[in-house]
């Protein structure tokens, strides 16, 4: 099926829907699915404050004799992830459109379509990029959806975000499905994940597929370490980890060292379970030899991370941070910001880590399932007193104390936004292999959890990214022994309906577009602090009465300053290029080997042999290691290594990044070349024999390439800027 049938299948789908909305608003009770009533309060993770104070029409939110089922409430649920049909990037003519004389070509991968005259010669000039596959699948399915209508949600999945995301729908007055609904609706809300509804063919589904995967402990922090070895100072907002079981010895090794170099030291770690979450399973150690690896049993996957020992504290409690983040594209990255977040207070006075405070949990962990338990909780009407707190109120008081909490802001938006930089690539795999270009499929945005903790030196540190953060806005209470009520969460409302409120007036198929030039503004230079305040058009004519967004773009609005940081990205398009079957994520041996020599990487001191043996040799190791999926072939995180592994054989004087930024820059200048070449055929060949262009999945017919042409540009443009900054020293002549 062509994307052109499925484009007009899907507008068809929608002007019946339309019509039918228009017409038959009382039959919308039949159409809802019968699948009964969405899953109640599985997640918990509430508040702490008491009665509502609100909307008098809110759907009653007390639960009565609810009891409790400890273990399977409030996870905050785990964290995936995906990403966008990144795939390769200047194939061309991959059908033509006749509109006229006007055609448009389908730049295969990136979605982006140029636009142009046939000249009488067969020649196509006067050709304007456009829009790319996410956009294009965004418009082309809702050009007529905002203009009779409102925008329909499909809640029936939505889980524990219901009572929020009812407030937010009934703000925006728009159209609710509870149930869900035959004819396809607009937006689909999903309280786990991408593949909790597998029949949506359109619209837009607020979960990426592979953010759990992603967001695991082990792959973050690999994620990150990639980053991290890349552009060490830009990300050491992290703490130091170690994945466990398989990296249990080095650790070892590397804390007795630095003990016997520097005795007065005594550094406390924190071991997390790989999936765990709300403080399960999580413990102090000061020793090594304290892990509780289990002899006999398989050992846990689990991350051990340095503990980070001073905390800043508001009245003597340590505190962290979450922050709504939403990630509204892959392609192009945007990503915005919730100006509102939530404070979660510790319930016991914080100490230094000592062997006899280390089991203290609500001294260390400030997670609210655990603290909720301490006699200690306050739960609170105020949203700047107890123990959770809204964080303009944290930092209101900072700021009276004479904190600088401009810089403190400014520090936080660069973590969010190198954070998502280090993620992407990976959800860039994940989506193309569950919506390829070509397939029909929705589109997809997230809105993120961060955790965050505030060092008492004001240094904000990453703890971790929740693909799945709590949107409950009730908390249970215990009314009588082991009987509970869900009560309203003033504070919990306050943020949590505004940021879905907010992501949706964002997703609205109907808004308007912020301008291109608006966009690509680029924000500071490298080295310049991101102001406090990311000016955005925070206001559309859709939005009417509602108060100005509380989301705030960060990106692209600061692409100038954080874009040289997209190297791995370039790496994963390369990868997306090269992985040939729709649908897979891992490279074939064949499939490396025509990367090799499609981008000219072997020669006579690195035969196609030793290509062979690197590929068995990384690809064996990887799939050994915690977390990597058993599946045969190359996943990305090896192909990096091993495209590290080139990048260091290749340019052997220069630092790390320059290594691989050069060989990046050949490989895409190999593979632009080469589909010049393979342009001019193809239009010489449709001149003399008119017909649809045939894409390759791999090798040389593949006219496919990772990254589109302009962002490949920009990043190198901003990578070659950077590296003007450093000393001149550091830079070496290349070598082969
Ligand atoms: P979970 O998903 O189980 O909540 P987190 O990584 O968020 O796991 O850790 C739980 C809590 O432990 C955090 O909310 C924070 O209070 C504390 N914590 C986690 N990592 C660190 C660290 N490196 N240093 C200090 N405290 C930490």
């Amino acid at each position: 099926m062509s994307d052109r049938y499925v484009r007009v299948k899907i507008q068809i789908e929608d002007m019946k829907s339309l019509g039918e909305d228009a017409g038959r608003e009382a039959a919308d009770a039949e159409e809802q699915a019968p699948e009964g009533p969405p899953a109640a309060s599985v997640f918990p993770d509430a508040p702490g404050v008491t009665v509502a104070a609100g909307d008098a029409s809110r759907v009653p939110l007390t639960c009565k004799q609810r009891v409790k089922s400890r273990s399977t409430a409030g996870k905050d649920v785990q964290k995936h992830a995906s990403d966008v049909p990144l795939h390769g990037s200047v194939v061309t003519a991959r059908h033509l459109n006749r509109l006229g004389h006007e055609r448009a070509l389908h730049v295969r991968g990136t979605g982006k379509i140029l636009r142009g005259q046939l000249e009488a010669n067969g020649n196509y000039v006067n050709i304007h990029p456009s829009k790319n596959n996410q956009e294009t699948r965004r418009e082309d399915g809702f050009k007529l959806a905002r203009k009779n209508r409102p925008v329909t949600v499909d809640m029936s999945k939505a889980k524990t975000s219901l009572e929020a995301l009812k407030l937010s729908i009934k703000q925006l007055k728009w159209k609710e499905f509870p149930l869900g609904r035959r004819a396809p609706c607009d937006i689909y809300w999903h309280g786990v994940s991408f593949h909790d509804n597998e029949k949506i063919v359109s619209g837009q589904v607020n979960k990426f597929p592979g953010m759990i995967e992603m967001l695991r402990k082990i792959n973050l922090s690999r994620a990150v370490r990639t980053m991290q070895e890349l552009f060490p100072e830009e990300y050491d907002f992290y703490p130091r980890s170690w994945i466990l079981p398989e990296e249990c010895q080095q650790f070892s090794t590397q804390i007795r060292m630095v003990k016997e170099n520097e005795p007065t030291l005594n550094p406390t770690f924190i071991v997390k379970p790989d999936s765990g979450s709300q403080g399960d399973g999580i413990y102090l150690i000061r020793d090594p030899s304290d892990l509780k690896l289990m002899a006999g049993s398989p050992a846990k996957q689990a991350v051990v991370q340095e503990y980070i020992q001073k905390p800043l504290l508001i009245d003597k409690l340590k505190f962290d941070i979450r922050l709504y983040v939403l990630l509204k594209s892959l392609e192009p990255l945007e990503i915005y910001i919730a100006k509102e977040g939530l404070t979660r207070f510790c319930t016991e006075p914080y100490q230094e880590p000592s062997q006899k405070n280390l089991s203290h949990v609500f001294m260390h962990l400030t997670n609210y399932s655990l603290n909720v338990h301490s006699g200690n909780f306050v739960h609170s009407d105020s949203q700047s007193t107890g123990s959770k707190r809204t964080l303009s109120s944290v930092l209101y008081r900072l700021a009276a104390k004479g904190v600088d909490i401009k810089k403190v802001w400014s520090d936080i938006i660069a973590l969010v936004i190198k954070t998502a930089i280090a993620m992407v690539p990976e959800l860039r795999v994940h989506y193309q292999a569950d919506i390829p270009p070509g397939k029909p499929g929705p589109t997809c945005f997230q809105i993120l959890g961060f955790d965050i903790l505030l060092m008492k030196n004001l240094k904000p540190v990453l703890l971790e990214v929740n693909s799945n953060p709590s949107m409950r806005i009730e908390h249970e209470q215990e009314v009588a022994t082991g009987v509970f009520e869900y009560v309203p969460s003033p504070v919990d409302e306050e943020v949590k309906v505004g940021v879905i409120r907010d992501t949706l007036r964002l997703m609205d198929p109907g808004r308007r577009k912020p301008s291109v030039s608006h966009l690509r503004a680029g924000g500071p230079e490298h080295g310049e602090e991101v102001p406090m305040e990311a000016e955005t058009r925070d206001r559309s004519p859709e939005d009417g009465a509602l108060p100005s967004l509380c989301l705030k773009q960060v990106y692209p609005k600061y692409t100038k300053q954080f874009n040289y940081l997209r190297l791995v990205e370039r790496i994963a398009a390369l990868f997306i290029r090269f992985l040939g079957v729709k649908g897979n994520m891992r490279l074939g041996p064949t499939a490396f080997r025509t990367f090799i020599r499609t981008c000219k990487l072997s020669n006579s001191n690195f035969s196609m042999a030793s290509v062979d043996i690197l590929y068995i040799d990384i690809t064996r190791r990887w799939s050994g290691t915690t977390g990597e999926s058993k599946e045969a072939g190359m996943g990305l995180q090896a192909f990096v290594e091993a495209f590290f592994h080139l990048a260091g054989r290749r340019f052997k004087s220069l630092p790390l990044r320059e290594q691989v930024a050069s060989l990046l820059e050949l490989c895409e200048a190999q593979l632009e070349s080469q589909t010049a070449v393979e342009e001019r055929r193809s239009v010489s060949c449709s001149r003399a024999m008119p017909r649809p262009a045939k894409t390759h999945a791999l090798g040389p017919g593949n006219r496919q390439l990772g990254s589109p042409a302009p962002l490949r540009r920009a990043s190198s443009q901003e990578y070659r800027l950077h590296q003007r900054l450093i000393p001149r020293t550091l830079r070496a002549n290349v070598e082969n």
